[in-house]
């Protein structure tokens, strides 16, 4: 890599829906290109196309990107305030003879394209404005009708530029037709607020999805026509789906806000999403921040498409999981409980308390929205469970005499920590001649109202003596109803 240009790179996103991973990963790489050489991110939202606006997206795309961490150094920009220097740079082509007016009508353009499609000629604007006369365009203005402006595309030849990742891209000038640059209300096209806004910006590198390179030899007409040094380009390798289709809303969550919902935390997402197209020795799965940053580059950018795994995010979730402190767990843990747990819960939570139930769970918690599902019987008033659960292989009279030796055994017991009380449960289960197993089996759903849950004597131990008692009384009314 030159270290004679200074590295500028910019995530554009257009706000026509919610930012989905694709587009964060493109986010990402931008960034994480800027942060390795010491550069500049930008962020420019390309909000020009205002009939395709959705409301929300650019709030949406603000957050993802705090959410992620991954800072702008400037920005926002929105083309939207920005229109006078496109149309300039739209005046400039038209004087200079390399754009023209098209007065076409959208009726005769749909006609165009209905009579290409059944003579199966390629799609494309048939020239048709490219030589009038002033003498028709003077009639086509008196009618009042606003034109747009059309490039003139040259007729004949080749437009080529390197791919940083994939080498030399050939474009036949025959495929690229007299494109729009300025529209009849006055916005630029895409292309058109790109290349000036690139340029203007003094951007070094353009990383983006590989869907916009046959975009890029209408860019690199553009910069010729102008006399400007076109960027460097590097279009990055596609997302695909388990089924190896285009990653979609058909293969789950796609947008970044629903795995901030799921319970998924930013730093495993970021791991995860560095490893959409890039990898830093084809081994190493978890890794810092500050070691992708080190370690990233265009060389170790896959040019093959990368394969969305959502139970390896699933996983690298679990492992970020484990890897925080109780603390913090329970503290990024905390929305999640207030949000879902039932209702008659009382809100606010008391703290003190989550911290203790918290640690419980944490080496099974993959996400943090399973927490309130994990953990709920802590919180409420009455187990609702079928009484079946309890007798999982005794006779109904020998579990509630397990039952009934219980309670005699733990009420107004002196020490209630978990070691105590496994000192109290073991022995019983002999003098009951009951299988450890299956009498621990009958107090774990007694307590917590299921078969799986977390360390029972530890979970006995937060849910207090009072609670526990209660909850093996009405075990014990279950079973003789
Ligand atoms: N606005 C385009 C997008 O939404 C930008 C593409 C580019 O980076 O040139 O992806």
């Amino acid at each position: 890599m030159s270290s004679e240009v200074p590295v500028r790179v910019r995530f554009a996103p257009s706000p026509t829906g919610f930012p989905h991973l694709g587009n964060i990963r493109t986010a990402l790489f931008n960034w994480l290109f800027a942060r390795h050489h010491g550069g500049v991110f930008i962020l420019r939202i390309e909000d020009t196309d205002v009939a395709r606006m959705v409301e929300g997206a650019t709030e949406s795309i603000l957050h993802s990107l705090k959410w992620l961490g991954l800072d702008w150094d400037e920005g926002p920009i929105f083309q939207s305030q920005r229109l006078d220097i496109y149309r300039g740079v739209s005046e400039r082509l038209l004087k200079e003879g390399m754009a023209y007016h098209c007065y076409c009508s959208p009726q005769r353009l749909e006609e165009m394209r209905k009579e290409q499609m059944k003579r199966k000629q390629p799609p494309g604007y048939d020239r048709h404005c490219r030589n009038l006369t002033q003498e028709q365009k003077n009639e086509f203005e008196a009618r009042g009708i606003v034109p747009v402006v059309r490039f003139k595309s040259p007729l004949g030849g080749q437009t080529s530029f390197p791919d940083l990742l994939r080498g030399e891209i050939v474009f036949g000038n025959s495929t690229l037709d007299d494109f729009v640059l300025l529209k009849s209300d006055g916005y630029p096209t895409y292309h058109l607020a790109n290349i000036a806004d690139d340029h203007d910006m003094e951007i070094s590198h353009v990383l983006r999805a590989d869907e916009w390179l046959s975009s890029t030899p209408r860019h690199i007409l553009l910069y010729q026509a102008l006399g400007w040094q076109p960027p460097q380009f590097a279009h990055l390798p596609m997302i695909l789906g388990p089924d190896k289709s285009k990653l979609s809303k058909r293969h789950g969550a796609t947008s970044v806000t629903e795995y901030e919902q799921q319970g998924y935390l930013p730093e495993a997402l970021l791991n995860f999403l560095a490893l959409l197209g890039w990898s830093l020795d084809d081994k190493t799965e978890i890794m810092s921040r500050d070691t992708i940053i080190e370690n990233f580059s265009l060389e170790r950018i896959s040019k093959t498409a990368a394969v969305f795994n959502r139970d390896k995010l699933e996983w690298m979730n679990g492992v970020y999981i484990r890897s925080l402190n109780t603390e913090e767990f329970s503290r990024r843990t905390l929305p999640f409980l207030e949000s879902s747990l039932p209702s008659e819960v009382s809100r606010p939570l008391d703290a003190g308390y989550v911290g203790r139930i918290i640690p419980l769970i944490q080496e099974r918690a993959r996400t943090l929205a399973e927490v309130p599902e994990l953990t709920d019987f802590f919180f409420v008033d009455r187990l609702d469970y079928d009484s079946s659960l309890l007798l999982n292989k005794m006779e109904q009279g020998t579990a509630v005499a397990a039952l009934r030796a219980s309670i005699d055994k733990v009420e107004g017991l002196s020490n209630w920590a978990a070691m105590s009380l496994e000192s109290v449960f073991r022995p019983l289960a002999e003098e009951l001649k009951l299988k450890t197993g299956v009498f621990f089996g009958l107090l774990r759903v007694a307590v917590t109202g299921r078969t799986a849950a977390p360390p029972l004597f530890q979970t006995i131990e937060v849910l207090g003596e009072e609670r526990c008692v209660r909850r093996l009384k009405a075990a014990m009314d279950k079973l003789k109803r």
